[in-house]
């Protein structure tokens, strides 16, 4: 099918407490790896890009490959940017077909965070395209910007409550929430009590960064207490150059590319997999989709 925007997904998705994986796409391998594995469970699926992946790349090969791809399956595919404070990028991005884009202003005072992802809201809203926005500082390396995990930020409540109430319409929030991005290197502090707060009085669905790394139970927690997209980079990245190396080591003189193509791909593929089942999207596309 053509691709969706992911507001109306994720608000499903909330309403029934499951969440619809988002993962970082690296090229057309990884692109195919991350709607087969959505495919072969039947749920929907974000395909998000990063803007350094755009960097090298290009809109239109990205968009192309999602498009075709999405195309391609019945489960419902949203094509989104990830973290990115260039409001030109947010405007190549819509213009190449993307449905939706992350603005993040978080770095900035909140007055200024307001101010900006504004501007990114109304773009986003004229062309139909679903925003994502962020408040307080997730912890870890996000393409350039790094937040060390001691330094990291909770959002504040009364904050989150002014801030989407300026962006009724917002497709999904990103409240900081004691996650962060790469690995762990303590244990987790997740803000579960203020997650609750946040999605009690605030109607747009949740965004959880950082997902990898977190536990089960954890998933489980965020997911019940409203986060409707997860988020994972950091995992596909490493089996993108584990099951490239894996095979290496079986197959040191293997002098066709292709097997290795394929072992990568059967590694990324296979944690999507995981990653959907431990989500509770499985056999979701239908209803993510408005259909049942
Ligand atoms: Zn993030």
């Amino acid at each position: 099918m053509p691709l969706v925007t992911m507001g109306p997904m994720l608000k499903r998705a909330q309403g029934s407490r499951y969440g619809i994986a988002a993962f970082n796409m690296i090229d057309y391998n990884s692109v195919r790896s991350i709607v087969d594995g959505a495919t072969e469970l039947s749920a929907p699926i974000i395909v998000q890009v990063s803007t350094k992946t755009i960097k090298h790349w290009g809109f239109r090969p990205i968009a192309g490959w999602v498009k075709q791809l999405a195309g391609d399956t019945a489960v419902p595919v949203a094509l989104h940017l990830d973290h990115c404070s260039d409001l030109d990028i947010i405007k190549g991005c819509i213009d190449a077909g993307w449905t939706s884009v992350m603005f993040d202003g978080s770095s900035l005072p909140f007055a200024e965070n307001v101010k900006k992802s504004r501007q990114a809201y109304e773009l986003s809203q004229a062309a139909g395209v679903g925003l994502e926005a962020e408040i307080g500082a997730i912890g870890g390396v996000e393409d350039d910007k790094f937040v060390a995990e001691d330094k990291s930020i909770l959002a504040n409540f009364d904050e989150c409550v002014a801030f989407v109430k300026e962006m009724p319409k917002l497709a999904v929030f990103a409240p900081a929430i004691g996650t962060a991005h790469g690995f762990y290197a303590g244990e987790p502090k997740i803000a579960y009590d203020l997650l609750e707060r946040i999605t009690s009085a605030i109607d747009v669905p949740i965004a959880l960064h950082g997902g990898t790394g977190l536990t089960e139970e954890q998933f489980h927690r965020c997911i019940g207490a409203g986060c409707a997209k997860v988020n994972i980079s950091t995992m596909h990245k490493h089996r993108f150059i584990e099951g490239f190396l894996a095979l290496r080591a079986q197959k040191p003189k293997e002098a066709e590319p292709l097997p290795f193509i394929k072992a990568q791909y059967e590694a990324m593929k296979s944690d999507v997999r995981d990653m959907i089942r431990i989500f509770g999207s499985e056999g979701r596309a239908a209803h993510a989709a408005g259909h049942t």
